[in-house]
Parts: C-alpha cells; structure tokens; sequence
C-alpha cells in the first residue's frame, strides 16, 4: 500500500509518500510560510527540487504536493489512483480517541470539539482532510492522533488538582503530546534490549525543540510531562514548561500586559531562549557557552537538571526502570547533553558509556557493559508510525 502521510502545520506542511509494504520513502518534503508566500522543498529518486511557487493556503500546498508526485520527471506516480491512502498527524484528540481512526463525519467532528484544546494545530489538521477529500476523490483517510497514545493514564496522573467541575465542564486535564514518538521509541528501544515491551518499565525522553518525557509501563503510558496544553513540563525551546500558575498574574500587574499575551510570553520567548538570549537551537547555546557565555550554561543546565528530575520522578511512578530512551533533534544528536542528563542518574543504576555514546542520529546502546538501567538512543519516526497504522486500519 502507498501512503501519503501529511503532517499540516498552522503555515506548513510535511509529507512523506511511503511505500508500507517496503516501509521505502519514495518521495518526502515540505512547504513551508503556507499564506504568506510560499516555499516547497521535494525530494524522489535521489533528486532534490526547490521552488517558491506562491503557497496561498493549504488547498494550493496539497496540490503542489500532488502535482510533484505527478510530475513526469520527477514524479512518482503516474495517476492519483496510486495514493491508496492518506495518513494524517492530527494533534488533539481529547478524550475522543485511544488510537488512529479511520475519518468519518463523525471523526471530523470529533477533531473539530477538540479545536480550543489546540487552536493552531487542529484547524490545519482538519483542513488537510478536507483538502485531500476534495483533490484526491475517494481516497481513504487515517487520522492519528498525538494524544491518543497518553489515554491510558490514570486519574491520579491526567487531573489537575483544581475544582472537578472544570474538568466536567471544559475537560480540563492533562492529554500529553508526542504520543506517537513515545510509542514507536518505546517499541523499538524494547527489540533493542531484547524483551516483550509489556514485560519493561521505560522512560522515553523526546528532546527536541518541543520536549516531553513519558513513564511507559508494560507498553502503556502511565505519566507524560506536557499537559493540557504543550506548554507544560520541560523547559523547551521556546516554551517555559512548569512554573507557579501565579507567575501569570504576577507579570500581567507588573508589565501591564494581558493573560493571551503573557502565554504567547511563555510559549514563544521563554525555555533555553528566554533564560540565555541566544537562541532556542540547542547548537547554538552549546556554542555559547563553549565560548564562555554564563546565561547559555545556565539555560542548559536547568533543561538537563529539569530532564533528570522527571526521569527521578517516573522512576517512581513506575516503581524502577528497566530502560532510558533518547529521541528527537536534541535526544538523538546531543551528546554532551545525554551525558549530562545521565550524570545526576547513577542512583538509579544508570552507566552511560561515553564511547558509545559517541555517535549521532543512530540506533544505539551507550550504557556501560552490565549497567542496571539500559541507555539507549532510537530516533523517532512519526511518519513509519502513521503509515503503518494507516495500513493496519484499512486493512481490517
Ligand atoms: P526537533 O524539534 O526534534 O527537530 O529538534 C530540534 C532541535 O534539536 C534543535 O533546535 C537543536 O537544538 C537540536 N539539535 C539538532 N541537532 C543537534 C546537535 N547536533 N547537537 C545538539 N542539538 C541538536
């Protein structure tokens, strides 16, 4: 089966055409300032195209897409007939969904409720559906969800001590985010150490520009750091991670600025950005602080620190850990960074060897011979996880 799996952003658009049987990416790429004025890079066949055709909205970025896989030299199909199926990354699944959904009326309405739990990210979603219902006629769809992944938690894990009624009224809780990273590192890092992932306590650490953690018991989420929203747990990028909720009102009477303005504060301009001022590229802040810059070490070693305090902390939600695994830019590429977050780790039976954790981007075991705790780096593959469940789905 050939899936095209889309990945609709609020100004961008990634996909990937994958062949499922072969699990071969035949052809990948991205549009990007979706609405402002347009760029799409495309790669097939060991040929790399770049264009600044005007991208006005999705509709016209869906059908550069096409038109691509159409193209009759650089294309890869020579009819739309040979899309069997398209996989689409939707954000926000709320309560609706436990796993990927073949889209219905009904599923479309579904990711509509959930729009003001992620009001970026789930009108895009919803609009490449539509998109592609009305460009490639017929076409099944798959939607996978970012949380659905998160639904196991437990009570104790996804409320918020707040009144209940806020959760009976507006479904105020935590969701958690990357569940499709979470899941496919988890069950790659089990082949890896070689056992059931039901029979493994793991903690799975996707570092990237955004960061989330996830306790997975025995296959399952038990706990993930982000919450209602991304915006909760690590320090990221960008964005601040946990804080006292009072910190709002605070800067809103100092600043005299509004509540929307302090969130896009904290969600914009905050995390390694906000506390050094260099940027929110981890590469970048390595490289100032290699250069003696105070504000960049400090930005690294609160993400470190705050990263070994949530693995402490899901070490005892699940009552030991069998495995640690890295994904993501920063999880698969960072290597001082790994070793730094292992460092406060030892108390656990962790062992990072540093030989072995001298690579990037790969499949690997750095811990040392015999260590208690596995340490491991899997990079993530969201796209493989939606074409495969794409497949699994329609083949039903
Ligand atoms: P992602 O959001 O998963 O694409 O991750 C992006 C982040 O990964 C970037 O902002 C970088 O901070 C980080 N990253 C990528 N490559 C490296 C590297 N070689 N060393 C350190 N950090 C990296």
């Amino acid at each position: 089966m050939n899936v095209l799996v889309l990945n609709c952003g609020s100004s961008s658009l990634k996909y990937q055409f994958i062949n499922t049987k072969t699990e071969e990416v035949i052809a990948i790429g991205l549009c990007e300032r979706i609405g402002i004025d347009g760029k799409h890079k495309y790669e097939a066949k060991g040929e790399t195209i770049k264009s600044d055709a005007k991208l006005t909205d999705h509709k016209v970025a869906i059908s550069a897409v096409i038109d691509m896989l159409l193209n009759s030299e650089t294309g890869v199909i020579k009819s739309l007939k040979e899309i069997d199926a398209v996989g689409h990354r939707v954000v926000h699944g709320g309560e609706f969904f436990t796993k990927s959904a073949i889209v219905t009326e009904e599923v479309k309405n579904a990711i509509r409720e959930c729009i003001d739990l992620a009001p970026l990210h789930n009108p895009a979603n919803l609009l490449g559906i539509e998109v592609c219902e009305e460009l490639i006629k017929g076409v099944k769809q798959v939607a996978v969800f970012d949380t659905a992944f998160h639904q196991t938690m437990p009570e104790k894990a996804f409320l918020y001590s707040i009144p209940y009624e806020m959760y009976e009224k507006h479904r105020v809780r935590r969701y958690g985010f990357h569940g499709t990273s979470h899941l496919f590192v988890s069950t790659e890092g089990a082949k890896m150490i070689g056992k059931p992932v039901e029979e493994l306590k793991l903690i799975t650490c996707h570092l990237g520009n955004g960061a989330s953690i996830c306790a997975i018991d025995g296959g399952k989420s038990v706990d993930t750091s982000m919450g209602l929203t991304p915006l909760e747990g690590l320090t990221m990028g960008t964005r601040s991670g946990d804080l006292d909720p009072a910190v709002i009102s605070f800067i809103m009477d100092k600043e005299g600025i509004t509540a929307k303005e302090v969130e896009s504060m904290l969600n914009k301009k905050s995390g390694v950005l906000g506390i050094s001022g260099v940027s929110s590229d981890f590469r970048d802040i390595e490289d100032a602080e290699a250069k003696g810059n105070k504000r960049a070490k400090i930005a690294l070693d609160i993400f470190h620190y705050k990263v070994a305090k949530y693995i402490g902390a899901y070490a005892s939600a699940l009552n030991g850990v069998d495995g640690i695994i890295f994904t993501a830019g920063l999880g698969e590429n960072g290597k001082a960074s790994r070793l730094a977050i292992c460092d406060y780790l030892g108390y656990l039976g962790v062992e990072a060897d540093k030989e072995k954790n001298d690579v990037r981007g790969e499949n690997r075991d750095f811990s040392k011979n015999g260590a208690k705790v596995k340490t491991l780096i899997v990079p993530t593959n969201e796209e493989l996880v939606i074409a495969r469940d794409t497949k699994k789905l329609l083949d039903k």
